[in-house]
This record gives C-alpha cells, sequence and structure tokens, in this order.
C-alpha cells in the first residue's frame, strides 16, 4: 500500500492514528487511548484540541517540561551547527556537558551514553572490569548483587535479573553473575555478599516497582556495608535524579555518595536520549580506548541539549518546587475521601496512589483521562503521580480538582 492512511499528522483523528500503530506497531506496550499531538510545559493536546495534564512526565524524563523554551532555543542552536562526530573524533562540547554533569553530580568523571538501559550497562560493565583489574576477582566470577522488584532497563543482561515475568519470561538464555535479594532490607545485602561480589545494583526508590520508599536509613546501611566489604555502590538514579524526589538526587535524602549513579531521562531535558554513568576516577579509570562505547553517545546535539537541561533545573529552582509541591500534593492526596485508596507515597514529585489488592486502576486512568489528567497505573492496583517539576500550585489545584472527582466516583 503506497498511499498512507494518514494524510499528514495534522488531519488525522485521534482513532485513526491508534488503529494505525496497533496495525503496524508491535504490540509491546499497552498505551492509554489517548494520542497527544502537541505539549507544552504540563500540558498536552489531542488532535481533536482536547487539552490534558501530563501527570506521568514520561516516565520522568520531562522534569524540565515539554519543550521548554531554553532547551529547544539549545536544540536548534546545535542542530545549525554540528549534530554528530562519533567518538572517533573529539566535539566541542561533549568536554563542556561532562564538566557541568560531573559539577552537578559531585563525581570526577562521567560515561556518556543515550538510554537508560545503557548507562545501567555501562556501569555493570565498569564494575566487572573494576571487580577484576582493581579488587583481583578472577575474570568470569565476578558477581553483582540486585533487589527484587528491580527496574533498570529492557536488554538481554538486565531483564536476565528481572523478578518480573512479564519482563522476562521466554527471553533466556539468562546473562549468569547476579544475584536477587529483597529491597530494603540491609541484612539480606550483608549475607549475600561473598569474595567475588562486585557491585550492589540499587534503585535509592524503586519507581517501576510502585515508587516503593524503603525505610529511612537503608541507603546509609547499603553504604557502610559496601565500603566495609570493598564492593562498589551503584545507584540507578534514571528516574529518580535531576530533582525529581525533591533533592538532586535520591540518595541525597540520607547524604550517601554511592561510588557510581546511571543517570537518564530528565538529563535529556524531555527532548532528546542522553543518558550517563558518573564515577570517580579510582573507578571509572577503569575503562581505556576500544573497552566500550557508542556511536550516539557524546554527540554535540545532545550534549547541548543536557547542558540546557541542567541550566533548567538550577534556573528555576526545580529543587525547590519539587519538595514543597510534592508534599503539598501528597497531603492534599491524603485527605481525599476514597475507601478503596489504601495508601499516599513518594517523595518530592514522584508520588503513588496504591489501591487495595487486585484493584484494577486502568479504569480510573480512563477516567481521569476523560477529565483531562493523564496517569498510568502501574502493578494493576497503582496509579503513579508524578508531573513535570514546573508544575504550578494553581496547575497542582486543578489536577486535584480532577483526582477528586473521579476519586469520589469509585465504588
Ligand atoms: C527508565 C529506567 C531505566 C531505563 O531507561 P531507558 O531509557 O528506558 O532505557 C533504567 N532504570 C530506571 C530506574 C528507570 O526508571
Amino acid at each position: 500500500m503506497t498511499d498512507s492512511v494518514l494524510k499528514g499528522a495534522q488531519t488525522a483523528s485521534s482513532q485513526e492514528v491508534i488503529d494505525l500503530a496497533e496495525r503496524v506497531g508491535a504490540h509491546n506496550y499497552h498505551p492509554l487511548p489517548v494520542v497527544v499531538s502537541t505539549a507544552k510545559g504540563v500540558w498536552v493536546e489531542d488532535p481533536e484540541g482536547k487539552r490534558y495534564m501530563d501527570f506521568l512526565s514520561a516516565y520522568s524524563a520531562v522534569n524540565q517540561g515539554h519543550r521548554h523554551p531554553h532547551i529547544i532555543g539549545a536544540l536548534k542552536d546545535q542542530a545549525d551547527r554540528c549534530t554528530l562526530t562519533s567518538r572517533a573524533f573529539h566535539n566541542d562540547r561533549m568536554g563542556e556537558f561532562l564538566d557541568r554533569l560531573c559539577t552537578y553530580t559531585g563525581f570526577e568523571m562521567a560515561l556518556p551514553m543515550n538510554t537508560g538501559a545503557e548507562a545501567v550497562e555501562t556501569a555493570m560493565k565498569m564494575a566487572r572490569l573494576w571487580g577484576h583489574k582493581v579488587k583481583g576477582v578472577e575474570n568470569g566470577k565476578q558477581e553483582i548483587i540486585v533487589c527484587e522488584e528491580n527496574f533498570h532497563g529492557r536488554t538481554i543482561s538486565i531483564i536476565s535479573f528481572s523478578t518480573d515475568p512479564e519482563a522476562k519470561e521466554g527471553f533466556g538464555p539468562y546473562t549468569p553473575g547476579f544475584k536477587v535479594i529483597p529491597y530494603d532490607d540491609a541484612g539480606a545485602l550483608e549475607a549475600a555478599i561473598t569474595p567475588n561480589t562486585v557491585a550492589f545494583l540499587v534503585e535509592p526508590i524503586q519507581g517501576e516497582a510502585g515508587v516503593c520508599v524503603p525505610a529511612e536509613g537503608y541507603l546509609k546501611q547499603v553504604r557502610e556495608i559496601c565500603t566495609r566489604h570493598n564492593v562498589l555502590m551503584i545507584a540507578d538514579e534514571v528516574q529518580t535524579g535531576f530533582c525529581r524526589t525533591g533533592r538532586k538526587f535520591a540518595v541525597d535524602h540520607e547524604d550517601v555518595r554511592p561510588d557510581a549513579m546511571c543517570l537518564g531521562k530528565a538529563l535529556g531535558g524531555g527532548v532528546f536520549p542522553v543518558s550517563a554513568v558518573v564515577a570517580n576516577q579510582d573507578v571509572m579509570g577503569v575503562f581505556f580506548p576500544g573497552s566500550h562505547g557508542s556511536t550516539f553517545g557524546g554527540n554535540p546535539l545532545g550534549a547541548a541539549v543536557a547542558i540546557a537541561a541542567l541550566d533548567v533545573l538550577d534556573n528555576e529552582q526545580l529543587e525547590r518546587k519539587s519538595r514543597e509541591l510534592g508534599e503539598y500534593l501528597r497531603e492534599q492526596l491524603r485527605g481525599i475521601d476514597c475507601p478503596r485508596m489504601v495508601q499516599v507515597r513518594g517523595k518530592g514529585l514522584l508520588n503513588a496512589v496504591v489501591f487495595e489488592d487486585g484493584f484494577q486502576a486502568w479504569d480510573v486512568c480512563v477516567a481521569l483521562k476523560n477529565k483531562g489528567l493523564l496517569a498510568k497505573q502501574t502493578h494493576g492496583n497503582i496509579i503513579r503521580f508524578a508531573p513535570p517539576l514546573v508544575i504550578t500550585k494553581d496547575e497542582v489545584d486543578h489536577a486535584l480538582g480532577i483526582i477528586r472527582d473521579v476519586f469520589s466516583q469509585i465504588s
């Protein structure tokens, strides 16, 4: 068929767009039945002109809001200069980007990639190489400890240590070298460590698991155990980083310094895939030319976007806004009279409402959508509320009006 069903995105209806995507796209997602064609700040609009508040923020990739003018300006400016060199040559933006990222995170070195999963893969390769070359573990014996209910991405190695059957089953054979322990259990970590353990990979708050916040003190204990056993503590801050939880990074809530952090999502300002691993020289120094790479990693377009994305976090005080509006949002959500709601949890603007076991939140998400608010359920009975951090208090109140309206009708 040479004639496109869509005569240009401008004229296609939501239903036409959905039908086409369902027909030719692999069914690896089950999206809400809504089409976004334009977006600005906290707001998105469908082809029919109906407006919605975005309370998912592309899983926290849009912390700075949709199409922030400073970030779009940087993108356009760089697009007119140079977009890609590969790492075979230097480009004049990557160094500046990594320097900014090191200053922002407090680490000495950074390795740029594109997606979050690549950042996690990079951190695991770094840990295995460090384990062999520095810690002296025999190559092939390196072990990495991870947590139940983790989410670190979708590559073969990463799903090899997933405990989610949907993510894992049918994709074998699985990559060896991982040990899974319960989350929020420092004793289990201590017990799982062997002389071959090179790293503990952990989300400081488990986002995909349903915004699971560990007990206060857990990350401090993890830090102490890792230090005592000469095991790298690697924090996956892909979702929790860049002010999402009301601090620059979720580990900051406990004043913990991991040995490395995996970063992504909001590092690209909702515009371009940019990810990175940050660490100090004593760990990151294990890489040598040829040991790792990515054609697009560190590209000047992504670097320019990431610099602007970091600017916005600082210029608009998104750390403070996320903390204050997050507290307000949780307090207001807790006040809603809805007998089937059992818990409101989160930090900053990464929040979740938990309904009773077995409750199907899909219908609630559809009802929220029909009233103009986009949010997505996870694990069936949990809805995540994570708007762009540029949201105003008035906009939070507007959203709360919709949420109250819908929740009051849940029987
Ligand atoms: C989203 C996410 C990833 C994977 O990022 P992609 O860009 O989708 O590959 C990894 N870790 C965490 C904690 C995430 O939330």
